[in-house]
């Protein structure tokens, strides 16, 4: 998986933010350790629905943004959390490891 590793200055930094969030490969890792790293996840097309952070290893949903939710396709996943809000860290946190 292709990775960057970008370093600004701090008044360039936001703008650079900006730009990356705009980009529909960008992603924030979400896990619940608190990780926070960003990274292009340019072969999102290829993937099965997740990718790795490169920075802690975590499973991530691409399309959802969240934790991998292990055992579900996206669409079982957002059916089931439309039913039951709280739903992905529960599920997450059982299933992960
Ligand atoms: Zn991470
Ligand atoms: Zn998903």
């Amino acid at each position: 998986m292709a990775t960057y590793n970008i370093k600004f200055e701090p008044e360039e930094y936001y703008h650079y933010i900006r730009v990356l969030e705009a980009d529909e490969e960008f992603r924030w890792c979400k896990s619940i350790k608190g990780c926070g790293a960003g990274q292009l996840v340019s072969n999102h097309k290829k993937l099965h629905g997740y990718y790795t952070c490169h920075a802690c290893s975590q499973m991530m949903c691409f399309h959802y943004s969240v934790e991998w939710h292990t055992g579900y396709t996206c669409k079982e996943f957002e059916a089931e959390q439309a039913k039951n809000e709280g739903f992905a860290s529960y599920i997450i946190i059982l299933t992960s490891k």
